[in-house]
């Protein structure tokens, strides 16, 4: 038998609908709330920054949408993905573990983003929109939009958190390669940022700040929007064209997974796989072990409060319920950009509080460690982000071992690591080291966080 083993899907079984959660949830999440009322949100209250089609797809509790034809012409170029079996890792570690795991390095940005980029820019295209204005940490966002931007013909303006800005310039210019502009966040252009930088000029820059800047750009003018590449709802429910693949793919391999484990940042491609084998678990299937994993220097779902919250640091967005480490923490500047979050989405935390799914963190060094095993049995090389789920997995494949059980374990492979050698120079040179978050800036964070009566 190969030692690696990619399944690939027939048309037909290729995915025709996202899915959606909120559908099959015992208690639905609570509304997102407006930041100035502090009453529960309408689809006005949206509309200056998105196109009402993803604004319906936000507020929808219908178990299936359609992916839209164009969509999945698009998908087509590198979906499926390919569903790996693990097996000279399960060799390495010796564990009688069933590793699988499904790898979203194969999208043309290198990560999973494009499955939710491509369908905002089609909605944005749809509604006559020219101009979309976005944040990015690691680059990984910002690049997927500016390239769905290039297919769809709409600009893309990129605020980029700056620490990422210098450690990662490829990023970048991948991105002007696509035709997005990228500027460093904080920024002189808005309000938002040249009121950080009066504070602290030197300011390494959050994803809480740069979607601050994004925003105001984009309810400046009617051609305009602006794009979240993570924690919304309806980016969750794109990437869930993960999980569906992954549940068609298991079918031919026939097997089924005992445990799934992701990387959280904002909660996106953890979603995009966990959520359709969850909704089979809640209409009455297997019962599946679902793990969050987050960085420790940044610990949303693990120490965050479930609480109110705003998703930037200026407070201009609505107000979600959600595990959050408060808007104005910046956690530090650890090498997995894009787990660089204050909160989370809304309905993974959510399914946290319903005990549907666990969650637990890893220091850096511990992730590079197990990013490098994998590339050096798989051959693939992850993101800092995805060494998080990697982690997470071979220490289930380990507890198998100890154990003396079989499980299989699927896991997500977000994202390829093309763009962070610099990380990994760093990890073999043995300058990386474990940070940690500064706990009086938590406590702080946490302090501040907004009041909001009657919730
Ligand atoms: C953006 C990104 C993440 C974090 O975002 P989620 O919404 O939590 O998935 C993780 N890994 C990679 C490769 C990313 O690009």
């Amino acid at each position: 038998m190969n030692d690696t083993v990619k399944f690939v899907l027939d048309e037909e079984r290729l995915p025709k609908y996202w899915y959606n959660v909120v559908a099959d949830l015992p208690a639905p999440p609570p509304p997102a709330l407006h930041p100035a009322t502090h009453q529960p949100l309408g689809p006005d209250d949206l509309a200056a920054l998105f196109p009402l089609s993803l604004i319906e797809q936000e507020m929808s509790a219908e178990r299936e949408i359609e992916i839209p034809g164009p969509v999945r012409d698009l998908y087509r170029q590198w979906r499926p993905s390919p569903l790996y079996r693990a097996r000279r890792l399960e060799r390495e570690l010796d564990t009688p573990a069933r590793i699988n795991f499904k790898y979203e390095g194969v999208s043309p940005a290198g990560s999973h983003k494009p499955n939710t980029a491509i369908p905002q820019a089609f909605y944005n295209k749809e509604a006559g929109i020219r101009r979309i204005a976005t944040e990015t940490g690691a680059g990984q966002w910002g690049s997927s939009l500016a390239f769905a931007g290039a297919l769809f013909g709409i600009d893309v303006e990129v605020f980029m958190v700056r620490v990422s800005y210098q450690q990662k310039p490829y990023r970048r210019a991948l991105m002007e390669t696509w035709g997005a502009t990228c500027t460093p966040s904080p920024s002189e252009r808005t309000a938002a940022g040249r009121a950080i930088l009066a504070q602290r000029p030197n300011h390494p820059g959050s994803l809480g700040i740069a979607i601050s800047e994004a925003v105001e750009i984009a309810v400046q003018r009617a051609d305009t929007h602006y794009a979240l590449g993570s924690v919304l709802n309806h980016v969750l429910l794109h990437q869930t064209v993960v999980g569906l693949e992954a549940i068609a793919q298991l079918e031919l391999a026939d097997d089924y997974p005992d445990i799934i484990v992701g990387c959280t940042g904002g909660g996106s491609n953890f979603a995009g796989i966990a959520f359709p084998f969850l909704g089979q678990q809640l209409r009455g299937g297997r019962t599946v072990r679902i793990i969050a994993v987050e960085p420790s220097a940044c610990p949303t779902l693990t120490r965050g409060q479930y609480a109110y919250d705003y998703g930037d640091t200026a407070q201009l967005t609505p107000l979600t319920k959600m595990h959050t480490l408060g808007s104005t923490f910046t956690p530090p500047g650890f090498h997995a950009g894009g787990l660089r979050y204050h909160g989370m989405a809304p309905l993974v935390s959510h399914v946290q509080e319903l005990g549907l799914i666990e969650s637990r963190n890893y220091h850096q060094l511990a992730c590079f460690e197990a990013g490098v095993l994998l590339a050096r049995t798989e051959g693939i090389l992850p993101a800092p982000e995805a060494n998080h789920a990697v982690r997470g997995a071979i220490d289930e494949a380990l507890r198998c071992k100890e154990e003396g059980v079989s499980r299989a374990i699927l896991f997500n492979l977000c994202g390829h690591g093309h763009f962070d050698m610099q990380a990994y120079m760093d990890y073999f040179a043995g300058k990386l080291t474990d940070q940690t978050y500064d706990e009086g800036e938590l406590a702080m964070a946490l302090a501040g966080l907004p009041s909001v009566p009657g919730v």
